[in-house]
């Protein structure tokens, strides 16, 4: 682990200092939670998966044009990135019903919606997340107007974007977690994305089989954990320096 000094400790990640001035070094650590804290354990090698998927996915998006906090990887389990201010908003968007959603609404998970849905959910883990609407996010001054529409439009940038980059190697993107944070350069603030975008913030289904390839394994005690993360490295053709090279996948064009 890193001698930078730590800022902050959450539950899949620890963020340092960075070597300059506005920047952060991420640290993905092999801990998983669900359940809000109820259910612990680790996945070996998840961070390393993790650190590298986010990455990808990251570089990806932001050659779309879609801000994002993601500077560069150093190591293994660590990228640097750049400070922001975090909205205290998760978004998620849904394109199959699934998990709390399927839950609340009764909508049986794998059922098609009719179009993308966002929902947020105010981050605080003493009020485990609880689900919020706009009027929330803009009366409590979360996140300005103009700024909350900034999300959205980025938000469904990247599901449409991610949702093709995965059905490409066979996975369907059946939602998932984002979260954007305040940039600020001299005069100048924008909303740019943060955080990770991983098989932890995703539910990635096998296109044919809808085999879980995310950390539902975990939540649901399904098994082969670690190799369903390295499965979505291996399709997405990014699997990290150190493993299993001779495993040849279909490549994204580009
Ligand atoms: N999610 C997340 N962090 C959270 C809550 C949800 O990354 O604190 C992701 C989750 O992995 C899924 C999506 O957001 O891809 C929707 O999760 P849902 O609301 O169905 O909650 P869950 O059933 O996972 O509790």
């Amino acid at each position: 682990m890193s001698r930078r000094r730590q800022i902050y400790e959450g539950k899949a990640k620890v963020i340092f200092e960075g070597p300059e001035p506005g920047t952060l070094v991420q640290y993905f650590k092999d801990d998983a939670t669900a359940f809000n804290n109820r259910k612990r354990g680790t996945i070996t090698g998840k961070g390393v998966l993790n650190n590298r998927i986010s990455e990808y996915l990251m570089t990806r998006i932001g050659e779309i044009g879609v801000p994002t906090h993601f500077l560069r990887r150093l190591n293994m389990r660590e990228q640097l990135v750049k400070e922001v201010e975090i909205i205290p908003v998760e978004v998620v968007v849904r394109n199959v019903a699934a998990g709390s959603f399927s839950k609340r609404l009764g909508i049986s998970e794998g059922t098609r919606l009719p179009r993308s849905i966002i929902e947020y959910y105010y981050k605080s883990d003493e009020l485990d997340d609880p689900i919020i609407t706009e009027e929330h996010i803009t009366a409590f001054a979360w996140a300005t107007p103009a700024e909350l529409d900034e999300m959205v439009s980025m938000s469904l940038r990247i599901n449409d974007f991610l949702s093709g980059l995965f059905f490409g190697v066979g996975i369907r993107l059946v939602d998932f977690k984002i979260e954007f944070g305040r940039y600020y350069q001299e005069e100048d603030v924008r909303i740019v994305l943060a955080d990770e975008i991983s098989p932890d913030s995703c539910r990635l289904w096998d296109v044919e089989t809808d085999e879980k390839l995310d950390k539902d394994r975990f939540r649901r005690d399904l098994g082969n954990v670690p190799e369903a993360y390295q499965e979505v490295a291996r399709r997405l053709g990014i699997l990290p320096e150190g493993g299993p090279t001779d495993i040849k996948g279909p490549k994204v064009m580009q």
